[in-house]
């Protein structure tokens, strides 16, 4: 059996306690050293190996994974954030389907929630945007035509942007064309829930000159919209003038 599992955005305790404990039973990790933090192996038995899949290939992988299953083990094959995003599990799967070897996820914490969390902000404030643009700029890997980040922009709700962080003169560009002002602010997130995590708040045109002032290049989350603003809408759900399904509203 392989378990994929979200080990979370940095800070060793927020991976959940299905993906902790799943690790501690493991035979065989395989972890993504270059995001992962590596303290989370701290949570593996003393006989289990590990391998760090940076410097491996998607065969390679496979070959670990099912040398540990003719063996009787069990692997856990450690993805950063929450494997659903960018995470380049479907290939893994499809090859073990062709082997025949179960497998199950385990989500984790994605980054773009640690973001949110160490800005303490909300995403979805009412008045202000009901949504949120998960993307990247278009660099090594395309995106499909239809998803060029002018197109994502123009509709100017909350957006959070993975694998981007080398790329923000083009970014600053796109949001541009896609119709935010220069003003809008932003907020570049450097390894949110990591001990050395910085946020640094900014705008929309000033998302490369931050960046580069503060020596960000990588692991980092570039956020997008008014909902780092000051102005928004109380919620409905809260409102004493409001009824609801588990609340009458007061006189
Ligand atoms: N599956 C992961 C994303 C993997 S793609 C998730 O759910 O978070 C890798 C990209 O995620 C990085 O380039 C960076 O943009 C972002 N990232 C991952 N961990 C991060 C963190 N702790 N802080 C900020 N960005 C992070």
């Amino acid at each position: 059996m392989v378990h994929f599992i979200g080990a979370g955005p940095g800070a060793e305790d927020l991976i959940t306690v299905r993906g902790a404990k799943l690790l501690g039973e493991a035979d065989v990790i395989i972890y993504a050293g270059s995001l992962v933090n590596p303290a989370l192996l701290n949570y593996k038995k003393e006989s289990c190996a590990v391998y760090d899949s940076a410097s491996m290939t998607l065969e390679q992988v496979i070959e670990v994974m099912r040398d540990t299953e003719a063996r009787g083990g069990m692997t856990v094959r450690l993805h950063t954030g929450d494997p659903s995003l960018y995470g380049a599990i479907r290939e893994q799967m499809d090859e073990l389907d062709k082997l025949g070897i179960g497998y199950d996820v385990t989500p984790g914490v994605s980054s773009f929630s640690g973001a949110a969390a160490a800005l303490c902000a909300e995403y979805t404030l009412p008045e202000v945007s009901q949504s949120v643009i998960i993307t990247r700029m278009a660099g090594r890997t395309p995106v499909p035509e239809g998803e060029e980040l002018r197109k994502m922009a123009s509709h100017g709700c909350t957006m959070v942007l993975f694998l981007s962080t080398g790329l923000l003169e083009d970014v600053e560009q796109e949001l541009a064309a896609g119709g935010y002002a220069p003003d809008t602010p932003a907020a570049i997130v450097y390894k949110a829930t990591w001990p050395e995590q910085r946020v640094y708040r900014c705008t929309v045109s000033t998302l490369a000159k931050t960046a580069r002032e503060n020596q960000v290049t990588k692991t980092a989350l570039i956020t997008i919209g008014h909902f780092l603003g000051d102005d928004y809408e109380r919620s409905k759900l809260y409102d004493p003038t409001f009824t609801h399904e588990f609340r009458e509203a007061s006189k």
